[in-house]
């Protein structure tokens, strides 16, 4: 029998509901909670890349996802005015009759994962965190914030960014850093030449357009914001525009139509590395919880999606719950924070305007390290 039979995950994002659905293949028994009474997500997209995808088949979900995504092949890198810079061809590495990469709507995402883990008999329960973890050695005693108490072999703290469960763990000894950029992204119809992912590349700052579905792509750009300000909701398009001011060709054309400041999604990039291992006793954190990086390598949700799977492997294995999580972590840090750090190196390297720095080496380098089994 294995030593884990019954987990809580915490949080109900990508890297929560992944687990869940994961455990519950392995027939471990889940209960997962999350803090949103509503449980939606905001209506932007995400970059999937060919290790994403490879997982996906392995969580069992690849043909609805595929179904709900665009799925494409290339990652090009244009200079301001759209002049080809590079372009990076796709590793198939769910198997040739699969595509490489895939843009998906996070609302699309969220569908198929939330389905198919209450499908698979996960308990969820919304609106509900937890207060306090006591760990037994043998077990974990959850009180949860509505008084009721639970008993669970294993707690995971898939709780995001700001986890609460990591406080619970390790106090204020990591707190999420500001690293002076943000990122900017609108909704369009998607134009006939996005059927990859385009990034350009100019002095003020890189935008991106990704395409999500048939007549769906959303532009991302990110800016250098060294006081983090407050921005008046009012005034966000108009403040995207003036950021993309730079740019030419077809994001100079599209940048016209950012109109409605309530579409623009605009997000501080904010950064956590836990530099230990991410378990204490039986409580484990999974991905942003223990390594949220910024967005410039699009591989966030990749690491929490891996985390997940590789977490479901090792707790079906016949060790004890310890060597279990020494095995996740050996498989998991130095991967983790290769993607963390080289992510925060590429931002950095923006707000420098360090033009001698070979982004375009480190995505081809990025891509190959992540194709590597894990
Ligand atoms: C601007 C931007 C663009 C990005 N683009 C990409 C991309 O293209 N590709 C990519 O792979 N990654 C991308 N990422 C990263 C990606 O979004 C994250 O890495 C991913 O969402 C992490 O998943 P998670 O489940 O660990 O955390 P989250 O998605 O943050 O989910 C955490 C969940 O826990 C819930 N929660 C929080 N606190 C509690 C609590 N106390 N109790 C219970 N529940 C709680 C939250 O409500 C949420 O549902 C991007 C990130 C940003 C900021």
């Amino acid at each position: 029998m294995s030593a884990v039979n019954n987990v809580l995950i915490v949080g109900g994002g990508i890297g929560g509901l992944c687990a869940a659905i994961a455990l519950r293949r392995k027939g471990i028994a889940v209960d997962l909670i999350e803090l949103k009474s509503e449980w939606t997500v905001y209506g932007v997209g995400i970059i999937q890349q060919s290790n994403v995808v490879r997982e996906m088949a392995k969580l069992g979900v690849l043909d609805g996802y595929l179904d709900a995504a665009f799925a494409f092949e290339d990652v090009a890198i244009y200079g301001p005015a759209g002049q080809q810079l590079a372009r990076i061809p796709g590793q198939r590495l769910a198997g040739p009759q699969y595509p490489a990469n895939v843009g998906i709507s996070r609302l699309a995402l969220h569908k198929v994962l939330s389905e198919t883990a209450l499908e698979l008999g996960a308990n969820v329960r919304l609106g509900l965190s937890v207060e306090s973890l006591e760990d037994q050695g043998d077990s974990v005693d959850v009180l949860f914030t509505d008084d009721s108490r639970g008993r669970y072999d294993l707690v995971i703290g898939a709780d995001g960014l700001f986890s609460k469960v990591r406080q619970l763990l390790f106090g204020d000894t990591y707190t999420p850093r500001f690293t002076g950029q943000a990122v900017w992204r609108y909704n369009f119809p998607r134009d006939p030449q996005i059927d990859h992912l385009a990034n350009y590349q100019s002095a003020a700052g890189n935008a991106g357009l990704v395409p999500l579905a048939g007549n769906l792509m959303y532009m991302f750009l990110t800016s250098h914001e060294p006081t983090n300000p407050w921005m008046a909701p009012a005034t966000m398009a108009e403040q995207m525009r003036e950021r993309l001011k730079g740019f030419t060709g077809l994001i100079g054309e599209l940048r016209e139509q950012i109109t409605d400041s309530s579409q623009v999604v605009y997000k501080p990039m904010e950064v956590i590395f836990v530099n230990e291992p991410w378990y204490r006793g039986r409580v484990l954190l999974i991905g942003d919880a223990a390594h949220a990086t910024t967005p410039h390598l699009g591989q966030g949700a990749g690491m929490a999606i891996e985390d997940a799977i590789v977490l479901s492997e090792e707790l079906t294995t016949d060790a004890g719950v310890e060597q279990q999580l020494q095995r996740f972590m050996q498989r998991r840090f130095d991967r983790c924070k290769y993607i963390s750090e080289s992510s925060i190196l590429a931002g950095d390297k923006e707000m420098q305007h360090d033009r001698d720095f070979d982004r375009i080496g480190l995505v081809k380098q990025m891509l190959s390290r992540t194709a590597e089994p894990i």
